[in-house]
């Protein structure tokens, strides 16, 4: 590596970039990271961090029409929509301040521009020309919007965080995570909320229970939610979006928010140019070293059209680091049994195989549980949980678990962990529930649903 400025040049401060750059640095790298944004990426500006925020913003709704219930008694709430999106704008920019500072007291040196590759050892980022023995894309991904005639009237969840005002009448496009948490967030904040799924049933890689239990929570929430429908065109009337649809019917509202998937992000970075081959979404193709077919650049993150979770980012890039600049032998990151939640409204965590991708391999039993929370039965609330296990019935080990109810993420993580060890339903059921919780239904199943 002598003869290089770098050792690595790093295009992309978001979760995998920040995390391999900053590692590679503590292993006594010479790193630069160039990011034309802001530091932290997607996740820490316009995905996972703001986006729970506004979760939680949301939630206050109906926490405060429970609390009387138990004797509180409120005034009418109202909510102070520029209050809420000032204070998680002043929280994002102490998190991007904490990423700079993160990054500097690493060594790594950040960079302010587009960066583009130009050669196999060398980045150019305005005026400058970098020279590095390896690259590392960590460029993340784009909302894609469809393309429709007047999409430009449409907003992606890049502009959903700074809408100014808060639209009264919200439509909604896509049945994925993006979709179904930000019906929930408009719904909560007091929009009248309408959601289009062009299938039959929304949230498709998930287990098929998750899948109508969901649907019918966030039917009784308020949502609109129409299945098999679409959006054909946008006009605008004034500030009104007239949105046509795959039925024929119209529909006003004030935004259109398009959810409808995420490609990486790769153009204009002179990938192809510099011979890096890239896949039909144009997502850089990676080797199980995360190379790729220039050997000395590589890609980790939603770049490389795996799994775009910024856990995953995470993984990828702490083990390009630790392998490649700490020469430690670690495993490669692992992608089966990876939990995920969904911050709907309520909302679901999994982990494992859904009961339909079991049975492709495997005999199965299930056993599936529904209750009302013991939070909302001095309430008028009819929400319920829902959990689901998918087990093994040759071996008796646990293939899946499904929840939808509140604080869903929290306990499927935990359970996560007994998947990874490979525990079984016996191991579950001789684990002692904590009582009295949700959680602990999981561990008390006893009754297989019958086939
Ligand atoms: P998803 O892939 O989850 O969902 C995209 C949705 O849009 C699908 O329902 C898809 O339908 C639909 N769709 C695609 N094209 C069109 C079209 N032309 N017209 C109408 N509908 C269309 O993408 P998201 O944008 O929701 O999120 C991107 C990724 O970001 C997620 O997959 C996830 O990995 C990550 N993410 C994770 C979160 C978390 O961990 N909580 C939160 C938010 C995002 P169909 O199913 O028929 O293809």
């Amino acid at each position: 590596m002598g003869g290089t400025q770098y050792d690595l040049v790093v295009i992309g401060a978001g979760s995998g970039g920040v995390r391999a750059s900053r590692m590679a640095a503590g292993f006594g790298a010479r790193v630069a990271v160039i990011e034309e944004r802001d530091l932290g990426g997607t996740c820490v500006n316009v995905g996972c961090v703001p986006k729970k925020l506004f979760v939680h913003g949301s939630q206050f709704r109906t926490d405060f029409s429970h609390a009387a219930g138990y004797g509180w008694e409120l005034g009418e709430p109202s909510l102070d929509w520029s209050e809420l999106r000032g204070n998680k704008d002043r929280e994002i920019a102490r998190l991007n301040r904490v990423y700079e500072g993160i990054l500097g007291s690493a060594g790594v040196e950040i960079i302010e521009g587009h960066g583009r590759v130009e050669g196999p050892h060398t980045v150019c980022v305005g005026k400058r020309t970098l020279n590095t023995a390896s690259i590392l894309i960590a460029t993340g991904s784009w909302p894609v919007m469809p393309a429709i005639p007047g999409i430009e009237h449409a907003i992606s969840s890049n502009e959903a965080f700074h809408l100014a005002p808060l639209p009264e009448r919200v439509l909604v496009v896509g049945g994925g995570y993006i979709a179904v948490e930000f019906a929930g967030i408009f719904q909560g904040l007091g929009c009248q909320v309408t959601q289009l799924y062009r299938g039959d049933l929304f949230l498709r890689r998930f287990d098929r229970d998750v899948r109508t239990f969901v649907a019918e929570e966030i039917r009784k929430k308020g949502v609109d939610l129409r299945f098999s429908m679409n959006v054909t065109s946008i006009t605008l009337e004034g500030d009104t979006r007239v949105c046509r649809l795959t039925d024929g019917s119209e529909l006003r509202v004030d935004c259109v928010l398009m959810a409808t998937g995420r490609r990486p992000l790769t153009a204009g970075l002179g990938l192809e140019g510099a011979g890096v081959a890239l896949n039909a979404q144009g997502g850089v193709v990676v080797n199980e070293d995360y190379v790729s077919s220039v050997p000395s650049i590589l890609a980790v993150g939603d770049v490389i059209d795996r799994l775009q979770l910024t856990p995953v980012a995470l993984a990828e890039g702490m083990y390009v680091a630790r392998t490649r600049y700490g020469g430690l032998d670690v495993p490669r990151p692992d992608y089966a049994n990876i939990p995920t939640a969904i911050f709907s409204q309520p909302p679901i965590g999994t982990v494992g195989l859904t009961e339909a991708q079991a049975r492709v391999d495997h005999q199965v039993t299930i056993y599936r549980s529904s209750f009302r929370p013991l939070k909302l039965t001095m309430t008028d609330a009819n929400e319920r949980t829902m959990m689901k296990l998918v087990v093994d019935r040759e071996d008796d080990r646990v293939l899946g678990c499904h929840m939808v109810g509140p604080e869903a993420g929290e306990i499927i993580q935990g359970l996560a962990i007994a998947l990874k060890c490979g525990a079984t339903k016996a191991d579950f059921d001789q684990t002692v529930g904590i009582h009295p919780t949700a959680a602990e239904e999981f561990v008390t199943m006893r009754t297989a649903v019958q086939d």
